[in-house]
């Protein structure tokens, strides 16, 4: 898993289709795209308009578009579509289920090369927020989380970010809603283990002539890759942050996260404590809540005090089983003691319902279960 870990942080990743596999026109920035068609002798007024068909209007069928000038046309009939260069990422919906309360609805898309991904829509006063997968399975091995006990498969590509984005917000039309409001990067994966990816989706998703969703409303959630959060400080990333802790000394944490051995606790810490005095930006803290391993009032006192000082709120999760990890959630007069704790500390928390846990909805468990 770190060696993992150690290439893609290395950043190597950008979008050139120079590589004889087709390449989806979604894994293109606007500015991307502009730069692809200088090389085709095309314009940037020729790209503006194909991006803005595909992030805006959510086009996935370009043949018939009759707003599109002649060049652009001719260099869509040669270069897109079967055998040709480029393609248009139309994940399939392999299940969408709903929740009882109807209030989350889980979507699992098979991706050209037959893997599954999930994309979660939760709704709330009319309100809508989409969780997103940014890789098949996951290196880091949290012992509790269904997808750790899968695996790393492989890195999602930024149009594959992005499609998840266009299909919910096409449900959410199909069904009458509004657009979505928000993004949490909470799905399957390690945002910033596909640093990347990421970043070129995000900017995509958060561009105002596409999908339109700003960085104000989109948050990124990791278990707490220290080179990566570092360098969204470093190169001024406008998203929020959300940092999976669970634990709050460096062994219990451990126990639960594998991946703290490799990136210290205090080193964690230390770079939140960056992150926030460079951005002045709330941090979101993550704790999944596991009977008898962390949610005594002790360690809610250990938790005030590891995160004293930074704008911060924690969300409090009581754990969603899953097959591979035995423990039980906290019981909900003990998660409100934890909340308690919290608040005399001075710290505001949220415990957030099990929403849809009807249909499994918990972090990377709809795939375990159709596998
Ligand atoms: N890899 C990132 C984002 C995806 S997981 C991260 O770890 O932050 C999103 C959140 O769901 C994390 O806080 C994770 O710890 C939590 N989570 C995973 N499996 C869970 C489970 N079975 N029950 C409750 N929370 C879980
Ligand atoms: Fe990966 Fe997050 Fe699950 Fe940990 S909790 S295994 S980092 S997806």
């Amino acid at each position: 898993a770190a060696r993992a870990a150690d290439a893609t942080l290395r950043g190597d990743m950008t979008t050139d289709c120079a590589a004889a596999a087709p390449c989806s026109l979604l894994d293109f920035t606007l500015a991307e795209l502009e730069r692809e068609f200088l090389g085709s002798g095309l314009s940037p007024v020729h790209a503006r308009s194909l991006w803005r068909a595909l992030h805006h209007d959510l086009k996935s069928e370009l043949a018939g578009e009759a707003d599109f000038l002649p060049p652009l046309r001719r260099w869509l009939a040669g270069h897109l579509g079967d055998g040709r260069r480029f393609f248009i990422e139309a994940p399939v919906e392999a299940a969408d289920t709903a929740s009882a309360d109807g209030l989350t609805r889980k979507f699992l898309l098979r991706l050209a090369d037959g893997q599954t991904i999930e994309t979660v829509v939760m709704g709330f006063k009319g309100r809508h927020t989409a969780c997103l997968s940014t890789q098949v399975g996951c290196a880091m091995g949290c012992v509790f989380c269904a997808t750790g006990q899968m695996g790393f498969v492989r890195h999602l590509r930024p149009g594959e970010i992005v499609a998840q984005v266009r299909h919910a917000q096409l449900a959410l039309r199909t069904a009458g809603h509004a657009g979505l409001r928000n993004l949490v990067l909470m799905g399957m994966g390690e945002p910033l283990h596909n640093y990347d990816a990421v970043m070129t989706a995000l900017e995509t998703i958060s561009d105002r002539r596409g999908l339109n969703l700003g960085p104000s409303r989109i948050t990124i959630s990791t278990v707490g890759v220290v080179p990566g959060i570092l360098r969204l400080v470093a190169e001024q990333r406008p998203y929020h942050l959300a940092v999976s802790l669970h634990g709050a000394t460096e062994e219990e944490r451990s126990a639960l996260v594998p991946a703290s051995r490799r990136w210290p606790l205090a080193e964690l810490m230390a770079a939140c404590r960056t992150y926030f005095a460079q951005t002045g930006r709330r941090i979101f803290f993550e704790w999944t809540l596991i009977a008898g391993a962390n949610d005594t009032p002790t360690q809610a006192e250990r938790l005030a005090t590891l995160i004293a000082g930074l704008d911060a709120h924690v969300n409090l999760i009581p754990l969603n089983p899953t097959g591979g990890f035995a423990g039980t959630a906290t019981p909900s007069a003990a998660a409100k003691t934890f909340q308690k704790t919290l608040q005399t500390a001075g710290i505001p928390s949220t415990i957030r319902q099990r929403r849809g846990i009807d249909v499994a909805a918990g972090c990377g468990q709809l795939r375990s279960d159709k596998l």
